[in-house]
């Protein structure tokens, strides 16, 4: 049975961003991914989906995105772009392989998948979110008789024409879903608060930086909430939606009846559809065998990815408890590399040079 250094269980931006890094390194090591091609979850977004950054700020380290027409890149266009990136530096990875588990064995990983036992002497989690939605619980969800879909779920508006749909969620996914359903549909939005959407002039490229320099103190004129990397950018769907004006959300409903919800005020009204624009958790299934995972998330020693439990495990991509911005296209970089000088150094002089 082949014994690697180090194994990456995910082949989204996050795993590759660390392979990049690991070129110089003299590790013999494999990315396990259990899609069928390159492009991670962005493979399972909607289709009109457009990133709110243009390409220079939506590209991994060491080669740039090329541009693009439209400002901000399409899904398809960054697939293509993590397609070519990972052809370009010729990365080790094996498709179509699901982690099922991870457990100790004799101080290595044995990693069990759907293709058969791997075996690493460390480890790199990098397995995103995509694959646990998160729908926050609402009293009597289940009389709904309707249709529940999560954004993940969410392609288009084919199955919705005319209906009446409620989009749930302040994020940009909410913001942009709901921009395109209501042109289809009787749409209406709930969010928890008003949304936060930023001046049309700031995008992700801004965000990223301003947010970078009040996380690194450089700068306290702009309030952190007005900064959040969660604020809704004015992509250009999101700006017709507003000329239209049917931008507006309203405050939660208190629970769900047979036909649609319940507001506070005891009034109902129903509802053909509820898409949940409510977000994700880190998918971290795959090492609960280790103990490692509290809260559903692991605690990493301070400013690094490294497993505080466990010291041969590294997590990447996951949110800010990953690295700040980690689980951008913009930030993911500076976590990545980071790992792998963590990574070397732990091969160098904990087990001793390769
Ligand atoms: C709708 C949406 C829009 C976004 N827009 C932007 C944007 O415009 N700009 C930006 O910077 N960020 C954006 N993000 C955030 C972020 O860039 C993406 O979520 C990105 O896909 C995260 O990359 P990742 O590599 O961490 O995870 P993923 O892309 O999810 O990659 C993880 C990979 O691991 C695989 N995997 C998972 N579990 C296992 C397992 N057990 N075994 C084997 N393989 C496994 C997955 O199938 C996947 O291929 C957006 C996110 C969403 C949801």
């Amino acid at each position: 049975m082949k014994q690697y250094d180090l194994i990456i269980i995910g082949g989204g931006q996050a795993g590759l961003s660390v392979a990049y890094f690991l070129r110089r390194s003299n590790l013999d090591y494999l990315i396990l991914d259990n899609q069928s091609k390159p492009g991670g979850s962005w493979l399972q977004t909607w289709d009109s989906l457009k990133l709110f950054s243009p390409s220079e700020y939506s590209s991994l380290s060491g080669w740039g995105m090329p541009k693009t027409e439209q400002e901000y890149p399409s899904k398809t266009a960054f697939i293509a772009y993590l397609t070519a990136y990972e052809n370009r530096y010729d990365f080790p990875i094996q498709r179509d392989t699901d982690v099922l588990t991870v457990i100790k064995e004799n101080d290595l990983f044995k990693i069990e998948t759907s293709k058969g036992i791997f075996y690493s002497k460390a480890l790199v989690s990098a397995t995103g979110t995509a694959r646990k939605p998160f729908i926050p619980n609402y009293p009597d969800r289940e009389q709904f008789i309707g249709e529940q879909i999560h954004s993940l779920h969410y392609r288009n508006t084919d199955d919705l024409k005319n209906k009446k749909v409620l989009v749930v969620g302040a994020g940009n996914s909410g913001a942009q879903i709901l921009a395109e359903v209501s042109k289809d549909a009787f749409a209406k939005w709930v969010t928890l608060e008003e949304p936060n959407f930023l001046a049309d002039d700031i995008d992700g490229r801004h965000l990223f930086a301003q947010a970078n320099d009040t996380y690194f103190g450089k700068t306290d004129t702009v309030p952190s909430s007005k900064i959040a990397l969660s604020s809704i950018v004015m992509v250009p769907s999101v700006k017709e939606a507003r000329e239209r004006k049917v931008l507006h959300a309203v405050r939660p409903f208190k629970s769900f009846y047979k036909d649609g919800v319940v507001w506070d005020n005891g009034d109902k009204e129903p509802f053909d559809a509820i898409i949940w624009c409510t977000g994700f958790k880190a998918n971290l299934d795959h090492l609960t065998a280790l103990t490692v995972i509290e809260n559903n998330q692991v605690k990493t020693i301070e400013e690094s990815t490294r497993s505080a439990l466990e010291p041969k495990l590294w997590l990447v991509g996951y949110g800010n408890w990953t690295g700040f911005a980690s689980a951008t296209i913009y930030g993911v970089g500076k976590t990545a590399r980071q790992t792998v000088k963590e990574i070397q150094a732990f091969f160098n002089t904990e087990l001793g040079p390769l």
